[in-house]
């Protein structure tokens, strides 16, 4: 009997249905050991048309339920809460399920449009792990704002500093396993905030646990540096939420754009998985969104659930689909921001061709 996966899946707004349907269909075909039901989960700026929630609980329960969570992109900057704010239901479902670990790895393969001229042999390969629920957006809605001032609260808790930290260290234990380094980095601005001194503290703690890891530190403001200055040293980071919003921005920058950049957010109990851009309504409707990120990210889902659930083969799967998007860029078979001449279906049929 093939196991059975459950998982939430929110289609979301703009080309989110475009980039889901493709990599759905894909994961279906992979394999007769595993199988997957899929549950629609309404979210979004189409959803808070239709039914005045951008989050309907009923979607978010199913998420609680899931094995996994599959997301696209939610929201639409034409569509608006009345008090004019936008509506942020990816960063909600985060709080909600306590995602503390968002994992952004930066890889640059060849066909990848990185701005860097690498030197010979040169790769890109780290994995920025961004805290995703306290730091800087502590008072996130919420901050202090009088006629003379605003205020907003910088929160670094010891639970959740733990647990990020050991998350971290238990990835590039895994990432040692496969031949990369074993280094850990803390990114902090331990010089100037006790907040930040205390984070460094809790590191070199969990770091204590990992002898054979090296763990190091540096400065937020020497990293955003080092990321384009020496992009090819870094194995795995750890940093606070909002330096590691800026940071996974840059590392998507070195991929040449979000277009390329997956990502997971992932809790003790739940995980979901989707593409670092956003719904892109320019380009909604015309089937010419580039899919890779979204498949890249549902491929992170494979090997998270592979290795939560002890089934090898699905790790593998994992990395069978990151090398068939590999081969696909190598190739020059891609969506047209990436130079190929492509649709959405096309792309994604590639990579299922060389699956
Ligand atoms: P959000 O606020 O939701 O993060 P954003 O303002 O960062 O959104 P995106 O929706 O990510 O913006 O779009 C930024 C630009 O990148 C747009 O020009 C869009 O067309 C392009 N883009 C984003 N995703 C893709 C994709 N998958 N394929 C092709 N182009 C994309
Ligand atoms: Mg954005």
């Amino acid at each position: 009997m093939p196991k059975t996966f459950e998982i939430a899946v929110f289609n979301g707004d703009g080309i989110g249905p475009e980039i889901m349907a493709p990599t759905l269909t894909l994961l279906s075909g992979l394999s007769s050991d595993y199988d997957f039901v899929w549950h629609d989960c309404p979210a979004g700026a189409a959803s808070y048309l239709d039914c005045g929630s951008d989050l309907p609980e009923a979607s978010l329960d199913t998420a609680r339920r899931a094995d996994a969570i599959l997301l696209s992109a939610l929201g639409d900057p034409a569509v608006r809460f009345p008090d004019g704010t936008e509506m942020t239901p990816q960063i909600d479902i985060r709080i909600a399920l306590d995602l503390y670990a968002g994992v952004r790895p930066v890889r640059v393969v060849p066909g990848m449009r990185t701005p860097l001229a690498l030197p010979e042999g040169r790769t890109i390969d780290f994995v920025l792990i961004r805290e995703s629920t306290e730091g800087l957006f502590h008072t996130q809605g919420k901050g202090t704002v009088t006629d003379d001032m605003a205020e907003e609260t910088l929160r670094i808790t010891r639970a959740t500093t733990e647990k990020v930290c050991r998350f971290t260290f238990d990835l590039a234990e895994a990432r040692r396993a496969g031949g990369h380094p074993g280094r850990v980095t803390s990114v902090d601005k331990a010089n100037v905030f006790r907040a930040f001194a205390f984070w460094r503290e809790i590191f070199d703690g969990i770091a204590k646990d990992h002898p054979e890891l090296t763990a190091d530190h540096a400065y937020v403001d020497a990293m955003a540096l080092y990321m384009v200055q020496k992009p090819w040293d870094w194995d795995v980071m750890v940093t606070e939420n909002m330096f590691g919003d800026i940071l996974s921005d840059l590392g998507a920058g070195l991929m040449g754009g979000l277009g390329m950049a997956p990502s997971a957010d992932i809790g003790d109990d739940h995980a979901l998985f989707q593409p670092c851009h956003g719904s892109a309504p320019d380009i909604a409707g015309q089937g010419i969104a580039n899919p890779f990120a979204m498949i890249l990210s549902a491929g992170m889902m494979l090997d998270w659930l592979g290795r939560r659930q002890g089934i090898p083969a699905m790790v593998a799967d994992a990395a069978r689909v990151q090398a068939a998007v590999d081969a696909c860029l190598a190739a020059g078979e891609t969506t047209g921001d990436l130079g190929g001449t492509l649709d959405t279906q096309g792309a994604a049929h590639a990579v299922i061709a060389r699956l």
